[in-house]
């Protein structure tokens, strides 16, 4: 059977990981039709919007995309396609593993957290306003029902990947009536898992202390959008950059595969960014559709060539680019795949 997945390249670095990422998937011996459709800046230029219809036609067929990112202009412009393409299709479910690659120097070795960000609501709702000239307000919304959702999603994750606990990450201390009815909802959901999984909640600040000190005392996070956007990042940090951290934003009718940085300008069209983050979140993506052995085959393949250490980009300390990456990670597959004789 052939998978069709829609693929978004997105601007910056991500044609490049982009098309790294589709010829790694192409040999997970998986066989994929893609279907390429932009957005972003370009296409605004020449359709008047940057995320047309079509884009969202070709995921809601699909079910399935992979997606690079996308620039988005800071304090002016246009809103941000990836916050819209998640309103759009209901992803609510933000995914971003955070786990330690052997090989890759990092402050610690054995670091394995699962953040689960609510992608919906929140601050990026974006009702947000100038009062006057001197004064702007952005209204946080937190709801019940987005706040189940998403708890469950992560004590789902949790029982299904055998894991043991979930954090709930709040500042509900002092946002009592937002911030607490997350909390509130969360707990809801744990008692329907106790006894199975473990459950415990965190001060946001504190939570951040914690990751950079302890962070083999977590397992599976859950969090409202804004500080999951955030402490993503830093779980990032932990097993190497941004460069390593893969996502996965998913709903119930489309799931969307992404790394967790942007579009990093500065390197675009220089074969010198990093394709394991995009990579993984095609990993995220093979399991998602149960393809368990073909993920397994492409981390294995990856992890050996960070390993190893010969073909990895500048940001993992070697001198490869982006398709020399590639290379070495399809050339392992095929080698792999190729009958001994
Ligand atoms: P960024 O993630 O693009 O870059 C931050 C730094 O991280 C870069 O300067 C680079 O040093 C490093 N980096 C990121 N990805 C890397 C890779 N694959 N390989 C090696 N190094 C890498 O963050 P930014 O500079 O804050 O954002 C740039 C643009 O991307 C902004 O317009 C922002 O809105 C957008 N953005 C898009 C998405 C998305 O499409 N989902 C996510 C985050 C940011």
């Amino acid at each position: 059977m052939v998978q069709r997945v829609t693929l978004i390249p997105g601007d910056g670095i991500g044609p490049e990981l982009a098309e790294a990422t589709r010829r790694v998937l192409d040999a997970s011996g998986v066989a994929f039709e893609w279907e390429v459709v932009e957005a972003g800046d370009a296409v605004l230029q020449r359709e008047g919007t940057p995320l047309p219809e079509s884009v969202l036609d070709s995921i809601r067929r699909n079910r399935l995309a992979i997606k690079g990112p996308i620039t988005t202009p800071v304090g002016e412009g246009f809103r941000s396609v990836n916050v819209a393409l998640r309103q759009a299709l209901d992803l609510y479910a933000n995914l971003r593993p955070a786990r330690s690659i052997p090989g890759l120097v990092t402050r610690y070795d054995d670091v394995d957290l699962v953040i689960v960000r609510e992608n919906t609501e929140d601050l990026y709702a974006g009702i947000e306003h100038r009062v006057g000239r001197d004064a702007a307000e952005s209204i946080k919304i937190i709801t019940r029902a987005a706040s189940e959702r998403i708890a469950r999603f992560a004590f789902d994750y949790a029982v299904a990947n055998g894991r043991h606990k979930v954090t709930a990450v709040h500042k509900a201390n002092i946002m009592k009536l937002s911030d607490g009815l997350f909390l509130e909802s969360c707990r809801t959901v744990a008692a329907e898992y106790e006894g199975r999984i473990a459950f415990e909640d965190r001060i946001v600040d504190n939570m951040c202390m914690q990751l950079v000190q302890k962070p083999e005392l977590y397992d599976v996070l859950v969090l409202p959008n804004l500080y999951g956007d955030i402490v993503s990042d830093l779980c990032a940090g932990l097993v190497g950059g941004l460069g390593v951290a893969p996502g996965a934003n998913i709903g119930t009718e489309a799931a969307v595969f992404e790394a967790v940085h942007g579009s990093a300008p500065k390197y675009a069209g220089q074969n010198r960014a990093n394709p394991t983050a995009l990579i993984l979140s095609g990993v995220l993506l093979l399991r998602h559709i149960g393809e368990v052995a073909a993920a397994e085959r492409v981390e294995a393949a990856l992890r050996d060539v960070i390993g190893e250490g010969r073909a990895v980009t500048h940001d993992l300390g070697g001198s490869a680019g982006t398709s020399e990456m590639a290379d070495a990670i399809v050339a392992r597959l095929e080698a792999a795949a190729a009958p001994s004789s």
